[in-house]
């Protein structure tokens, strides 16, 4: 049993659709459109094996009805979201080892827990094991998703359970956003040296067309502002964006998401 590996497939305007494979079998995180992972199945000779949704955006759900109707495989999402081509419909449980807690695929020995990571949408999940963190729309590299369905207090909860991740957890999030989000950080947090030598890479990386994911846990408390909401920089900016000094991380995380949200 060799590990599966991950690959990145390009979707829509900026989507990554995630693919989990080994020589013969592939599972997809979030295809939110089906013609690049039917290509790439054909083109690699490999069968589709299951599909794991984080949330029910037409962006990472969009591809499912058209897999299905060439594969029939079981699909993984969020209990607490309406999408209708769920076959497992999944939690995050205390047990790690209850069934609707996990996304299981035995073709690569791998379980996957549900972790629940509410706030871009209310039932939002996400997936790790083996290191991997399949993650949605709730962490990116150097950002976090829009608060569509939730509130500050959530999504700072939810980012929270991520940042305790291992450090080494890679992280593979639903958009590439990187550069854009490094720009909007720096304006942030102007004294962090780590971000401005991750935007020299990350810019090499852009200009060769190249995924600027996965990210780790260590490198996204490392440059992440919305991560990084204790830190003196971060509190001093977003008290003045606000206009009044903020204290609690809460304020501090809802003031530069806001800052963000008209960057
Ligand atoms: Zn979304
Ligand atoms: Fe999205």
């Amino acid at each position: 049993m060799t590990m599966p590996h991950i690959v990145a497939l390009r979707a829509l305007t900026d989507n990554y659709i995630w693919v989990i494979r080994d020589h013969c079998h592939a599972a997809v995180v979030d295809p939110g459109d089906a013609s690049p992972v039917l290509d790439y199945l054909q083109r690699e000779n490999l069968e589709l094996i299951a599909i794991l949704n984080t949330h029910h955006h037409p962006d990472h759900v969009g591809g499912n009805a058209a897999l299905l109707r060439e594969f029939t495989v079981p699909v993984y999402g969020p209990a607490n979201e309406s999408i209708p081509t769920l076959t497992h419909r999944v939690k995050e449980c205390r047990d790690h080892e209850s069934e609707e807690g996990n996304a299981y695929l035995p073709e690569f020995s791998l379980t996957l827990r549900v972790l629940d990571i509410p706030g871009h949408t209310a039932g939002h999940i996400a997936y790790y094991g083996a290191n991997l963190l399949f993650c949605g729309d709730t962490l990116f590299a150097c950002g976090c998703g829009r608060l569509f369905e939730g509130t500050a207090q959530q999504m700072l909860d939810s980012l929270q359970k991520l940042a305790d991740l291992p450090n080494e957890t890679r992280i593979y999030c639903g958009h590439e956003y990187t550069l854009n989000n490094i720009r909007f950080a720096r304006n942030v947090e102007p004294g962090n040296q780590a971000l401005i030598e991750r935007e020299a890479v990350v810019r090499k990386l852009r200009e060769q067309n190249v995924p600027t994911l996965p990210s780790t846990i260590a490198m996204e408390k490392a440059t992440n502002p919305f991560l990084r909401c204790n830190e003196p920089e971060i509190i001093r900016s977003a008290g003045s964006r606000a206009g009044k000094p903020l204290s609690d991380p809460v304020s501090v995380f809802a003031a530069i998401r806001d800052w963000k949200d008209h960057f």
